[in-house]
């Protein structure tokens, strides 16, 4: 990685806040520089890595990037705490919506990445293995693009490494979650989500999601800021005890993707968080005349983790997802 600080910053590595842009090694990203935020502690400690906007219209994941900047004080901290605002910089000012435009990929579903890859892949192997190299924790914060309404998940990689498994869902539990998703282990068999590409490699990563459709809200930003402050809590970055929770954290272990079964109008009958019964109808698919062309019905008993808003949706495309609570022991 090359850093160069702004006026503003310490020295990268030393005690204090860094604040500048990095390029990473790749030659596949030289045409682009990431803004880095380090914040770094006099003690050496755990390192955990912040990220947002790998897709840019979760705009509430981007602005918890930004703030937890400022909320974080190196004279009281152990360690650092590293934040990249803005993971998918071609898109930056393009507001394209899920992928990246160079090579049309999802990031997202990209990880761990290839370094002899297309610019996606580049990306993720880099970050995985330039910036956070020697990291205790990754957090990727998501939420709602600019057709979407997320509930208050997280989520972590359920993998056979016991150990992780359990760091995982305890720091996946660090979020005031309406969901807590487990990923199936079968998920570590293709590319797949940061936590899913890091525990292929015994690492650790998170992601949380909350918001909609390119707004700011204030519950969105702040559930994601103080998941992550409760992660540096956990990690011994931060001293004190992790704040209360109001939300259930439900833990489950099944993502269901609902695919829209006809073209058409989605008009939905639940929300994101609801809990929903097998079978329930969770909406209608009509046609620009009104006619009712099919309904969308629960595959499984769970919980509506998100939907799409913008009614219009091609037969095919996603409509939302189940999440399905995990079998109690026993
Ligand atoms: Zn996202």
């Amino acid at each position: 990685m090359e850093i160069s600080p702004s006026n503003n910053s310490c020295a990268y590595g030393q005690p204090g806040i860094f604040r500048g842009y990095l390029r990473f090694d790749n030659p596949c990203l030289a045409d682009y520089s990431w803004p880095l935020c380090e914040i770094r502690g006099r003690r050496p400690g755990p390192r955990l890595c912040v990220s947002a906007g790998v897709h840019v219209n979760e705009v509430s994941s981007i602005e918890a990037a930004v703030r937890l900047q400022r909320l974080i004080d190196p004279e009281t901290i152990v360690g650092s705490v590293s934040i990249i605002p803005l993971i998918n910089q071609p898109a930056f000012y393009k507001y394209t919506q899920l992928v990246c435009p160079i090579d049309g990929r999802n990031i997202n579903f990209t990880f761990p990445g290839n370094r002899h890859g297309t610019f996606s892949e580049a990306l993720c192997d880099s970050v995985m293995n330039e910036w956070c190299e020697g990291a205790d924790c990754y957090v990727d914060m998501h939420g709602g693009d600019l057709r979407e309404k997320v509930s208050k998940f997280s989520m972590f990689q359920h993998t056979p490494n016991a150990e992780l498994d359990a760091l995982g869902r305890r720091m996946a539990m660090c979020f005031d979650a309406e969901i807590v998703m487990g990923l199936p282990a079968a998920d570590m068999e293709h590319p797949g989500r940061p936590p899913t590409g890091f525990a292929r490699y015994n690492r650790l990563a998170l992601m949380s999601e909350a918001g909609a459709n390119g707004l700011l809200d204030e519950g969105s930003i702040s559930f994601h800021v103080e998941g992550v402050l409760n992660i540096a809590r956990t990690l011994g970055i931060i001293e004190g005890s992790v704040t209360p929770f109001l939300n259930a954290r439900i833990p489950c272990d099944k993502y269901l993707w609902l695919e829209s079964p006809a073209d058409g109008e989605f008009h939905a009958e639940a929300e994101p968080g609801d809990r929903v019964a097998k079978g329930q109808r969770l909406g209608t698919v009509s046609d620009l005349f009104g006619q009712t062309l099919a309904e969308v019905r629960a595959p499984r008993a769970g919980f509506f983790l998100w939907r799409m808003t913008h009614p219009t949706i091609p037969k095919g495309s996603p409509i939302g997802a189940i999440a399905v609570e995990e079998k109690q022991a026993g």
